[in-house]
């Protein structure tokens, strides 16, 4: 048995891709919570040493203490994503504090249900300024200090359904997240000469605080009249009959930051339960 650099095994002359994070420095933005707090959760459970970056420092914190094995292996960080400077003093503390970046997850995001002829022009900027412009702010200056670092890296940005159909109540929404897949492609063919993949994933439907909020708006709108009925019907495509949890989504977003996904790039994986199939 031998080790290959990419992290697999030979073992009996197959190749066994074992695709570790181990000691791999990573930032997950958004991570106080919901899907970002699941992702930096498996990442340290498989040995990765994680910054946990949220605009609300108070549960960037309570998530670090939580999913830190007392090895120093999670931090918090404040960070308003769709701000370059507040982005660029994250990543000098998290190269200040573990001495490199190797991984990059642009998570954090917002969302609104609103009718299509109702969208303002307020929400559909702040929308893009967070979902949009705060994923390439993410990229770009991730990717400035994976190159100034020479060693390659991996940038994962959180996509949804929503970047690849567009759905009557989430229009502005749809638009952030097509924009998402749209930066991921773009990016991936300009930082390829740099040895750095740029993926995204797709959640579908996941069951965090994020759907507890456009449950609230659903009702507001007068187009669901009882709570959870919105997440429930806008659930009943989902091929595997059930919502999702974080938990369901982090195996796949530890896959995207490990060695076993080094010739994957500019793609956008799908982990929704079967809702678009394309
Ligand atoms: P969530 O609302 O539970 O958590 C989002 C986190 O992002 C919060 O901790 C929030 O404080 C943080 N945040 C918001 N704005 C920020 C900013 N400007 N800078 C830094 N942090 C900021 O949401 P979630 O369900 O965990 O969603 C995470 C990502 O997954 C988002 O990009 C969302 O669009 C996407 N997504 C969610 C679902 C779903 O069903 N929940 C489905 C598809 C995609």
């Amino acid at each position: 048995m031998r080790r290959l650099t990419g992290g697999g095994i030979w073992n009996s002359g197959r190749c066994v891709v074992t695709g570790s994070v181990e000691n791999k420095v990573v930032i997950v933005t958004g991570a106080g919570r919901g899907i970002g707090a699941g992702i930096a959760a498996n990442l340290v459970e498989n040995g990765a040493k994680v910054v946990i970056a949220d605009l609300n420092e108070e549960t960037a914190r309570q998530t670090a203490a939580k999913i830190s094995t007392g090895d120093g292996d999670a931090i918090a960080v404040g960070v308003d994503v769709s701000d370059r400077q507040s982005v660029q003093e994250l990543i000098a503390r998290t190269v200040e504090h573990f001495g490199r970046l190797d991984v990059m997850f642009n998570n954090a995001g917002i969302s609104q249900t609103c009718p299509f002829l109702e969208v303002t022009d307020d929400d559909f900027d702040r929308i893009m300024r967070i979902n949009g412009r705060g994923v390439l702010i993410g990229t770009q200056e991730a990717a400035k200090q994976m190159i100034a670092q020479g060693t390659g890296g991996k940038i994962v940005n959180t996509a949804s359904i929503a970047g690849k159909q567009g759905y009557p109540l989430f229009a502005h929404y749809c638009a952030s997240k097509f924009a998402v897949v749209a930066l991921t492609q773009a990016a991936a063919r300009s930082l390829a000469e740099h040895k750095i993949t740029v993926n995204c994933f797709g959640p579908g439907v996941v069951k965090t605080e994020l759907w507890e909020q456009l449950d609230r708006e659903f009702m507001d709108h007068g187009l669901t009249a009882k709570p959870e009925q919105a997440i429930n019907e806008f659930s009943q495509s989902i091929l595997l009959g059930r919502v999702s949890l974080p938990a369901d989504i982090s195996g796949v977003t530890t896959f995207l930051a490990s060695a076993a996904s080094d010739y994957i790039t500019g793609q956008t994986i799908m982990v929704d339960g079967g809702m678009v199939l394309i």
